[in-house]
């Protein structure tokens, strides 16, 4: 039988990928801001309904420069939480600032709201909070504590493309919103990513991080570094954008498939369906309670992998214990450590078969308890 890795990359057909390029042969303008990347960046800001995007090369580089851009005390903290990719922390840290790792809730696994003040110091001055899963955080409150302590809040939304919330996309939230266009993304420009905001004076600074401050031949301003999304990459964001609704679709799909056949199942803990929330189905994380379903965590990535079945301990271990930060930054978030011991997430992509999910969750299923 064959293989079923965790993700799949969308792709637009080789036809339609070769059509959008051909001009870059005649051209020769292969990045630099050319027409590419200026129609993407039109086309986003009409289909995410937000005023300014600017792309990048990658997600990473997006979310260390709006950090850097929003001028924040070098050494100050920042509240994020630990349960996400390497890159919400390392962006932190890069800039000189202090991660201070605030715990995660029980339903949707973003950062627990009613714990943030309390770590708030005189020494805070923005906070970070993942929409994890494309599960959206309690914006409401997270706005509330800004405004009450004047923080600056940047939303990781690495996940969460696409997403609305009460009937707007989740784009234009906070200070600003960044997103991921890496493959292994809801929508990909191969490797890319994006800021999104309102504040028209972030305009000049963050095209000044990405492109060297140069302003013209003889004209340089800032000392910016080069952060460029290229015109292949914003090529292949324009083929995938022609189909992002139907990806949805047929994520949404298979993620209904999953919750019929592992709702309802002793142990098994499925993250519910988010109130307002139109959701993007970006993962399916599945939480496994050794006592109550038999097996733990563990046994059932090794009993998928034996299957060949590819699943990801997504996110493990938490950021905090990163060998890299030696135990500088540890914090108690017991909630985010129980999640990130028992959770896996399972594979979804667009052209997933229920077929697959059915034989994914068969070998789940065959390690509960009889
Ligand atoms: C993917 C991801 C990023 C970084 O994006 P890249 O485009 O890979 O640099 C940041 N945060 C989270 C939560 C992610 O999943």
């Amino acid at each position: 039988m064959k293989n079923i890795l965790v993700t799949r990359s969308s792709m637009p057909s080789y036809e339609e990928y070769c059509e959008e390029i051909k001009e870059l042969w005649e051209s020769h303008w292969l990045t630099n801001m050319g027409v590419k990347h200026q129609k993407l960046q039109d086309e986003l800001e009409k289909k995410l309904d937000v005023p300014h995007v600017i792309l990048y090369t990658n997600g990473h580089l997006a979310l260390e420069n709006i950090l850097a851009a929003m001028n924040l005390p070098k050494g100050s903290e920042v509240i994020t939480t630990p349960f996400t990719f390497a890159s919400t922390t390392h962006a932190i840290v890069r800039n000189g600032l202090v991660p201070v790792f605030c715990d995660i809730n029980e339903e949707d696994y973003t950062i627990d709201v009613s714990k943030i003040e309390s770590l708030i110091t005189d020494k805070t001055s923005a906070i970070v909070p993942v929409h994890v899963y494309g599960n959206i955080c309690n914006v409401k409150e997270i706005e509330r504590i800004a405004n009450r302590y004047e923080l600056k809040v940047i939303y990781d939304a690495a996940h969460a493309f696409g997403v609305e919330y009460k009937g707007k996309n989740v784009a234009s939230l906070g200070d600003a919103s960044m997103f991921s266009f890496h493959a292994t993304k809801v929508f990909n420009t191969i490797e890319g990513g994006a800021i999104c905001f309102k504040d028209d004076s972030l305009v000049q600074i963050l095209n000044d991080m990405k492109n060297f401050g140069i302003h013209g031949q003889e004209s340089v301003v800032f000392v910016g570094g080069n952060a460029k999304m290229n015109e292949f990459q914003a090529a292949m964001g324009i083929c995938n954008l022609r189909h992002i609704d139907d990806e949805v679709k047929k994520r949404k799909k298979a993620v209904e498939h999953y919750r019929l056949r592992l709702s309802d199942i002793n142990g098994i803990i499925l993250c519910d369906y988010q109130k307002d929330v139109k959701s993007n189905y970006a993962y399916f994380p599945v939480v496994f309670d050794e006592k109550k379903f038999g097996s733990s965590r563990n046994e059932v990535f090794v009993a998928l992998n034996n299957a060949g079945i590819g699943a990801r301990k997504y996110f493990y271990p938490l950021t905090s214990s990163f060998e890299c930060f030696h135990n500088s930054y540890a914090a108690a978030t017991p909630i985010a450590m129980y999640i990130s011991n028992r959770v896996l997430t399972l594979p979804l992509y667009a052209d997933l078969s229920i077929d697959d999910v059915d034989r994914i969750c068969d070998v789940i299923l065959s390690l509960g308890k009889k």
